[in-house]
């Protein structure tokens, strides 16, 4: 049978981002790829002490969506993430998998007081999703700053990232 991986919309993400995403992952893991038809409202993982949504509070949500013809599970959010120890996350993933979680909230210029910028845009989320799927499939950090499993803390070290694993990376991943 072949692998599928789908997108859970949290929220309502921007759509053409979406399926651009959708096609784009689906093209460099070769598997199939949906964006499913329902999206989880990420109310529940709102913290107001700190303005933000409690990423590992979104990906314990996610097992319900989890079916059996599911390879990997990657929930796309707009909303800003973080985990208690980090000022903010770009991204958490299940390692070994199924599920990770994106948002491309700090992925936009206009975050930073800059001119919005389309293709910047979808060229960090395709690599932080990417990231994020390598954690799935087993990978740790890598020290090859090149390299897409490098960790991120800052975009600027997402835009030196290629949209690969190096070859160290793509032979241990456990796909
Ligand atoms: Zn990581
Ligand atoms: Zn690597």
């Amino acid at each position: 049978m072949s692998k599928l991986l789908q997108i859970l919309p949290i929220g309502a993400p921007d759509r053409e981002l979406t399926d651009w995403l959708c096609a784009q992952l689906a093209e460099g893991f070769d598997v199939y790829a949906e964006v499913l038809e329902t999206s989880l409202d990420p109310a529940f993982a709102f913290h107001p002490e700190r303005g933000q949504y409690h990423s590992s509070e979104i990906l314990a949500r996610m097992t319900p969506f989890v079916t059996r013809k599911t390879w990997r599970l990657i929930a796309l959010a707009e909303v800003d993430l973080y985990i208690p120890i980090l000022t903010f996350v770009f991204g958490e993933a299940q390692i070994g998998g199924p599920s990770a979680v994106v948002s491309y909230h700090r992925l936009r210029q206009e975050f930073y007081g800059l001119p919005g910028d389309r293709d910047l845009l979808a060229r960090r989320l395709l690599t932080e999703s990417i990231h994020e799927l390598g954690h799935t499939l087993d990978l740790v950090h890598c020290s090859d700053y090149r390299c897409v499993m490098a960790s991120s803390h800052s975009v600027e070290w997402i835009d030196i990232k290629e949209f690969s694993f190096c070859p160290d990376c793509a032979a241990r991943a456990n796909r």
